[in-house]
């Protein structure tokens, strides 16, 4: 989609610290990270949302979170663990409306959010 910073990420028009790429996915750094570890996964499709997903997007949902679990993994939270979040629409906090995992690791984090 023309207007969306996350399209212009993937297809390499704006720069980003890339974590990993493949056919559907991009990770990448986000540019204000909330721990020692933390990384977004991205369809590269354009959804703006979790809520805007179809029937055939199913299987990539899949995917896109099984890469999500194996890149932390590789980026060290295997053992303590990490957040995996979906923020989706105004009272999510989703603040850019491409559909993004944020994974968040490397320090201990509260439960429930403020
Ligand atoms: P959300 O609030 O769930 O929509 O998350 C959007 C995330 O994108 C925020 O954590 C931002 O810090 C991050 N972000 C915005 N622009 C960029 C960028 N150019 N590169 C990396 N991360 C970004
Ligand atoms: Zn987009």
């Amino acid at each position: 989609m023309e207007d969306c910073i996350f399209c212009k990420i993937a297809a390499g028009t704006i720069p980003s610290k890339k974590v990993y790429e493949d056919d559907e996915c991009f990770a990448f750094h986000d540019i204000s990270p909330q721990g020692p570890v933390h990384f977004l996964v991205i369809p590269k499709k354009h959804i703006r949302n979790i809520m805007e997903t179809t029937p055939e997007d199913e299987p990539l949902l899949g995917r896109l979170l099984y890469r999500a679990q194996k890149l932390a993994v590789e980026c060290g939270c295997g053992e303590r663990g990490a957040r995996f979040v979906i923020n989706c629409k105004d009272n999510g906090g989703q603040t850019v409306d491409h559909l993004h995992i944020h994974v968040v690791g490397g320090r201990f984090m509260e439960w429930p959010p403020g």
